[in-house]
């Protein structure tokens, strides 16, 4: 039963009522809604049903107690204000309702549009169209067809279907030479489609029309493309849609009308200047779905100059009020101009940077805020490579740079054929004439989206650019036909299957597999286009928002390299260190055969001739990267995974042994390895023998590699440079392994270093959870710790880090188990929670205890932000993705110091 509480809940908002910071409460389309109104624009009266009545709905499959009088309230109110009332046959109120979730959601849920029209109120409306009887029927047809289509599930090809065939009956191709008596017609075989699906006649109550949008409205929010679009986004799934019931205006009254999209700035390169589409005598969803082909939004100027004059007004306004490009929907209806919906717009990547990078100079932001307008994952986008097109590539096509990037790949024209391929591991690129909300499976497998059809605003485009997916659109010239899997373009067939390429940002199409080159971004880092001659705003933008980073954070980002040159490619991406040089990869090659002979060594002797001969070769290999990390500190860390997997593989040893055997060759040395094998193998290697383990049971082992560091050191320093080595032992669960291994090292270290001034750390690995748990017996043992969280993460949840990604995560993430992998992103309520208990009382038993993490973790933005907040020193990631960790360590910084707007 309703509680008192419950039945005076307030539900329902009137525009005035709201403003932009209710985007929880009343959705991102009402808020702004709500604001455009508070700020005197002319957008169209109505109110908006609050993301708690969906959730409510949701939870009982009900409408909440309340709700029904309140959207009556509100209905009266609106009547009133517009003179005019919903189903009114002489002068009907229509109205749209409309999906508005926290987040945009593009073309995920649910729109209704011209509710309130019925046989009688359809004549009213075309009297007050001043008799465009036309209009009125179209209007009519299209509610049936949205109404039936949404919240009745109608299939929406017998609409299509049914319109074709009217199109063909008179001997067009073309919606608008249809006339009345056409669309009459349409409107009665729309009403037969609607009757046999749903088993009753259209519902000719304005008021049932309205309860049941709104209903199918809430019930959108857990539409199946919906819900894959959230997890995608990574939107949580508990927010709900709030409902947005507007009057309607109208674009499809005459060449005096239209309806179109602006964004303040390119949201593809962010160049300031007006950019949009528009589309004379049609209504919004006309042009988002790239139905027809749009004009450039300047040509407005020519057909309707005042209200061209006054968008552009208000758009200044809108950008000024908040301080962000904003994408405006707008229509206009026998020349007045109104708003229909403003939000701070979605962009690529390069256009936040640069736009980021103009507010400031305007002095609309700071560059505090302007760090906050950027993230990591932009940034790892712009570093990706771009076409290299000296190979005489021509395209073939042209149409619009929806979303930026180059993609090569297999031509398919489904969404299916696209998961399909993609799943067998082939780069895909999804052709199709225009995509819908069905296609969004196939958008998220393809590696790019093209399109002959609909501009910067259609739904290919906008949903290309939220997922940072490479995208052409309206590319004209191409001819694509779905059913024979085919394209044609420039006399040339294409089939399903055949290569080809897109470039995002021009827009262009070449046949074939275009070569690609370096991103002028990823120059920059490397010190080979210098940001103050560059004359690119990107690369000049990035420059600057960098600079701001690095000098607003407190954590140091190192990289995890093994070699010279990786060394010194982190150095130019801006590393500060080695926080991780895995010394494993040095006993392959070449020295396998070294390897072996330590492996199958019989006697001490044996054992110490190998690791004598290994000693100066690990010893190169250090002074290598001592030399290009001058200055900074090296973690190097002891040998890691169990010696069988430098052997090879028992399978095929045994196979070769026994078919030498046959032959009657000589196998005493084969044999001899085969037996190693054997004697080592391992049910669970990754928890058997190996790290510190290793080191504990190979006599010698650990302490050559210990000599190996401390002599390279010494040599590095005695030709004039600074090597700063940090010995990191793997695995470490108790602190007597740490203590062992240290007592040893410091001899050796003692010896080697004399008084050469080199200073050699010797620190552990923080990776099984036991370890975690006693950091502070641990700590006393150790001068820095380094968080593992690959293996932490695969001990802490137990998961093997090797099989579970692609055996069963699929499953965890359908069922929201988690929203992303945890070995990508830091589980930091569990695995978290271990590294944050380490960090406190590792730093309590040794206070100025150094810090840092090493797993992949090291590079991911979320992660970042965590190990920011648990007060680590610094993190360690792959050289490449230095530079995202350098900006979200500044985001980082910059958030804690409280602005957060994120
Ligand atoms: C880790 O476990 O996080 C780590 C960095 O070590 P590896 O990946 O080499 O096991
Ligand atoms: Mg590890």
């Amino acid at each position: 039963m309703a509680t008192q509480e419950t039945v005076d809940h307030k539900y329902v908002y009137d525009f005035a009522e709201g403003n932009r910071d209710l985007k929880d409460l009343l959705g991102g389309k009402g808020a702004n809604l709500a604001e455009m109104t508070n700020l005197g624009l002319p957008v169209p009266p109505g109110f908006i049903i609050s993301t708690e009545a969906c959730k409510a709905y949701l939870a009982t499959g009900e409408e909440p107690a309340g709700l029904a009088g309140q959207i009556e309230a509100h209905l009266e109110s609106l009547e009133r204000g517009m003179g005019r009332r919903l189903g009114d046959p002489d002068d009907p109120l229509l109205v749209s309702v409309r999906s508005g979730a926290k987040f945009s959601m593009p073309g995920m849920m649910e729109t209704v549009l011209n509710v309130g029209l019925n046989d009688r109120s359809v004549v009213g409306l075309a009297a007050r169209a001043g008799g465009n009887e036309r209009f009125a029927w179209d209007s009519y047809r299209r509610l049936i067809q949205m109404f039936g289509k949404t919240v009745c599930e109608v299939p929406g090809e017998e609409f299509e279907h049914a319109l074709d065939e009217a199109k063909r009956a008179r001997g067009t191709t073309d919606d608008l030479d249809l006339d009345a008596d056409d669309l009459h017609g349409l409107v009665d075989a729309y009403k037969k489609i609607f009757l046999k699906h749903t088993g009753r006649d259209f519902p000719q109550s304005p008021r049932e029309q309205l309860d049941l949008a709104i209903r199918a409205v809430f019930e959108s929010w857990n539409a199946e493309r919906a819900v894959l679009y959230r997890r995608q986004e990574r939107i949580p799934a508990d927010l709900g849609t709030a409902v947005n019931v507007v009057a309607m205006v109208f674009g499809n009254l005459g060449p005096d009308s239209g309806t179109g999209v602006a964004f303040t700035r390119d949201p593809a390169s962010g160049a300031q200047g007006i950019y949009g589409d528009y589309l004379a005598n049609a209504q919004g969803e006309d042009v988002v779905a790239g139905i027809r082909n749009t004009v450039p939004l300047q040509e407005l100027e020519s057909i309707d100059k005042r209200s061209y004059d006054e968008l552009l007004v208000i758009m200044a306004r809108l950008e000024g009020h908040y301080r962000d490009l904003c994408d405006i929907e707008f229509t206009i209806e026998r020349g007045k101009l109104w708003m229909l919906q403003t939000r701070v717009g979605k962009r690529t990547a390069a256009a936040a940077f640069v736009i980021a990078g103009q507010l400031v100079d305007e002095g609309l932001i700071d560059l505090d805020e302007a760090l906050h307008r950027v993230n990591g994952a932009q940034l790892a986008q712009l570093m990706f490579p771009r076409f290299q097109l000296d190979h005489g590539f021509e395209p073939v096509a042209k149409g619009v740079g929806a979303s930026p990037g180059a993609a090569s790949g297999k031509v398919v024209f489904t969404s299916a054929r696209a998961v399909e391929l993609a799943g067998e591991g082939e780069a895909v690129i999804l052709v199709r004439r225009e995509t819908n909300p069905d296609d969004l499976n196939g958008m998220i497998a393809a590696r790019g989206i093209l399109t002959s059809r609909g501009g910067k605003t259609s739904h290919a485009a906008v949903v290309a650019r939220g997922m940072g997916k490479t995208c052409v659109s309206g590319a004209d010239e191409i001819d694509v036909n779905v059913p024979a899997r085919r394209l044609t373009v420039a006399g040339q067939s294409v089939s399903e299957g055949d290569v080809i390429s897109i470039d995002g940002t021009t827009g262009k199409v070449y046949l074939g597999e275009v070569p690609v080159m370096p991103s002028e971004v990823v120059r920059y880092f490397e010190g080979t286009l210098d940001p103050a001659e560059a004359d690119d705003a990107l690369v000049k933008a990035v420059h600057r928002i960098m600079t701001h980073a690095d000098a607003a954070r407190r954590l140091a980002v190192r990289a995890n390299a093994d070699t010279g040159a990786d060394a010194a490619r982190a150095r130019r991406f801006g590393a500060q260190g080695i926080g991780l040089c895995r010394t494993e990869h040095m006993f392959l090659g070449d020295r396998r055969e070294l390897v072996e002979r330590l492996i199958l060594a019989r006697t001490d002797t044996e054992r110490s001739d190998a690791l004598a001969a290994l000693l100066p070769l690990q010893r190169d290999d250090f002074v290598a990267i001592f030399r290009e990390m001058d200055g900074l500190p090296v973690t190097v860390r002891l040998i890691d995974p169990p010696l069988h997997e430098f052997l090879p593989p028992l399978e095929q040893l045994a196979v070769d042994v026994a078919v030498a055997q046959e032959r009657g060759e000589d196998v005493a040395k084969e044999e001899a390895l085969l037996a190693a094998v054997r004697r080592m193998h391992e049910e669970n290697p990754m928890l058997g023998l190996r790290g510190v383990r290793l080191g504990l049971v190979i006599p010698g082992l650990f302490a050559m590699q210990v000599r190996a560091i401390a002599e390279a050191a010494v040599r590095v320093t005695r030709e004039g440079g600074s090597a700063c080595p940090e010995i990191m032992v793997p695995l470490v669960g108790a602190v007597q392994e740490l203590e062992t291994v240290r007592a040893e090292a410091e001899k050796i270290i003692a010896e080697v270093v004399g008084d050469s001034g080199v200073e050699v750390l010797i620190g552990t690995m923080i990776e099984v959870p036991r370890a975690a748990l006693t950091a502070g017996q641990i700590a006393e043992a150790a001068e820095f710790f380094s968080f593992g969280t690959n293996d932490l993460t695969q001990m802490g949840w137990g998961f093997s880090r090797d099989d579970v990604e692609g055996a069963f995560f699929w499953r965890y993430l359908e069922l929201g188990i988690f929203g992303i992998s945890p070995f990508e992103s830091i589980d930091r309520d569990g695995v978290g929670r271990l590294v944050r208990i380490a960090a406190e009382e590792g730093r309590a038993a040794r206070p100025g205890l150094k810090l840092g993490v090493c797993g992949e973790h090291g590079g991911d933005p979320e992660s970042v932000h965590f190990f920011h907040s648990v007060g680590l020193d610094y993190v360690s990631c792959s050289p490449f993705r230095v530079p995202v960790a350098r900006l979200e360590a500044g985001r980082a910084a910059v958030e804690t110091a409280g602005s957060d707007s994120r």
